[in-house]
Parts: structure tokens; C-alpha cells; sequence
């Protein structure tokens, strides 16, 4: 019987502890919205999955001036095209670019001096070197993982109970402590971003969709879903970690999961995610 292991971040006692010990990232660009000729809708997923590549110097400058913009469906995939060819992929071995994905690098900003090896700034994952070298290991070319640079860094340890910003804002905690001049002997960390997915888990309902620009509206919301999260039968794809369908939930074989605590990496829970008999 095949286990697999949600990999996530453990519980904190605030939302300050959250932003005190993982911070957050930005993204600086992203790939354009899609303005679909069929269902008359401009969207994008903004701040959700990332690519897996950085974009190649020769397309920057033309995505910049894209990126909150949108692009009919066959600039749009125009655009992809290129890209792909641009970094050497002729086709999608991963999970398609959708409108607005981030590129990396991610800038980091953390209140506190990151020492922990998973950190979690929403919605990306960031580990540690020998985190990093570990799924190298175990996962191959599974998973992708992009340098982060280290913007904002505190000078304070992430042990310390998080100080409460004077706005009340759990964001607004990165001006409240003093920062580190430089952030040179910080990290490194990576970000990583599975290249597949699984299907859909079993409670994702579509309400409604467009099959030519990919648009869906479904109407589980698993962000507050009680419980252990499901794989639908018959998902099982063969990859050692992936996302859980369309959403940010990743996911790892039990092989990943000793791996990583061989590691007994900090600031990781794993939870046991629910997989039918075979
Ligand atoms: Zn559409």
C-alpha cells in the first residue's frame, strides 16, 4: 500500500509567529492574463504558482511590459511558445505556464534571521541547501528549485516570541525590528515547484469552466477543508512529489518523506494525506 505525505507548514500560535518566522516573498514578474475570445473573461491566477524557470534575458524586458496586462488567446500562446523554445523546451514535460504565474527569483523579506531549513512565505516553499540537495536525491527532475534573494533580513533570531507590529498588520512586522546591513551570510535558500500534478482530488466540484482558455470556478475551497487532504483513485502518477491537482497543496511518496526526516528539518509538518486502495 502506497502512503503519501502532505508537506506544509506546522501550526503557529499567531498569524505574527507566521509572518515573524517565514516572512514574505515577491515576485517581479509574471507571465500575462489571458483574454479569452470564447468566454469573454481577462484572468490570471495572481501570487499562486510559480514557474519553473527563471525568463530567459531575451524575453524580459517584453514580459515586464506585459506582466497585469493581458493578451488575446493566441498571443497568449504565442508568448508561451517562445518561451518555451527560448529556454530549450519544445513542449510542456510539467505542468502548463497559466496566466500569471510568477517567475523566480523571489525576493525574500524576513523580520527575524532565518535559520530554519522549510520556510513558508505564501505561496511558495523555500528550503534549505540540504533540503534543497536531499529532494535533488530523492525527486530528480520531479521538482524545480530557484534560488532566493535575500532582500530584507532581521538581525533578530526566529526563536524569540514575534514582537507585535504597532499596526496591527502581521505584514507590517518586517519595519519593526532592526534589519541586517547585509544579507550575504543568509540562506541560501530555494525555492521549489513540482513540475506535475496530480488530478483532482475527489471534493472539487466544477461549477463552471471554459475548455479554450482553461478557466474554471469549482466549489470545494480546500484552504478550510477540515481534515487530511484526499488523492482522487486512479491519481497516482508515478511522481515522487506534485501538486494536488489545480491546487497549492504539495504532495511527496513515502520515500520523500523518510528522506526528509532523515534530515529532521525544521519548521516541516508532514500529514498523511487520505489514498484509496488501489
Ligand atoms: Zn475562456
Amino acid at each position: 500500500m502506497m502512503r503519501f505525505w502532505q508537506i506544509r507548514k506546522p501550526d503557529y500560535t499567531s498569524d505574527y509567529q507566521d509572518s515573524y518566522i517565514n516572512g514574505a516573498i515577491e515576485h517581479l514578474l509574471e507571465f500575462p492574463k489571458i483574454d479569452c475570445d470564447v468566454c469573454f473573461r481577462a484572468w490570471g491566477w495572481t501570487g499562486t504558482r510559480s514557474v519553473t524557470f527563471e525568463c530567459p534575458e531575451s524575453l524580459r524586458e517584453e514580459i515586464a511590459r506585459l506582466s497585469k496586462k493581458s493578451l488575446s488567446r493566441t498571443d497568449h500562446l504565442t508568448l508561451k511558445t517562445r518561451l518555451l523554445s527560448a529556454v530549450g523546451l519544445e513542449s510542456l514535460p510539467f505542468i502548463d505556464i497559466g496566466p500569471q504565474y510568477s517567475f523566480p527569483p523571489g525576493f525574500l523579506d524576513v523580520p527575524s534571521r532565518p535559520k530554519a531549513d522549510f520556510l513558508w512565505p505564501w505561496p511558495t516553499i523555500l528550503v534549505s541547501q540540504r533540503v534543497r540537495d536531499s529532494l535533488a536525491d530523492v525527486c530528480g527532475d520531479n521538482v524545480a528549485a530557484c534560488r532566493v534573494t535575500m532582500r530584507k533580513i532581521g538581525k533578530r533570531s526566529a526563536k524569540l516570541p514575534a514582537p507585535i507590529p504597532l499596526s496591527g498588520e502581521p505584514e507590517d512586522i518586517i519595519y519593526e525590528g532592526p534589519l541586517l546591513g547585509s544579507t550575504s551570510e543568509v540562506g541560501p535558500y530555494y525555492e521549489i515547484v513540482p513540475r506535475y500534478a496530480s488530478s483532482d482530488p475527489p471534493e472539487r466540484i466544477i461549477e463552471s469552466s471554459c475548455s479554450a482558455c482553461g478557466w474554471v470556478k469549482t466549489k470545494a475551497d480546500f484552504s478550510v477543508r477540515r481534515g487530511p487532504l484526499r488523492l482522487a483513485p486512479g491519481s497516482r502518477n508515478g511522481r515522487s512529489i506534485f501538486y494536488l491537482g489545480s491546487t497549492l497543496h504539495v504532495i511527496v511518496t513515502d520515500d520523500v518523506r523518510k528522506a526528509l526526516q532523515m534530515l529532521r528539518p525544521s519548521n516541516l509538518q508532514l500529514e498523511e494525506v487520505w489514498c484509496p486502495p488501489a
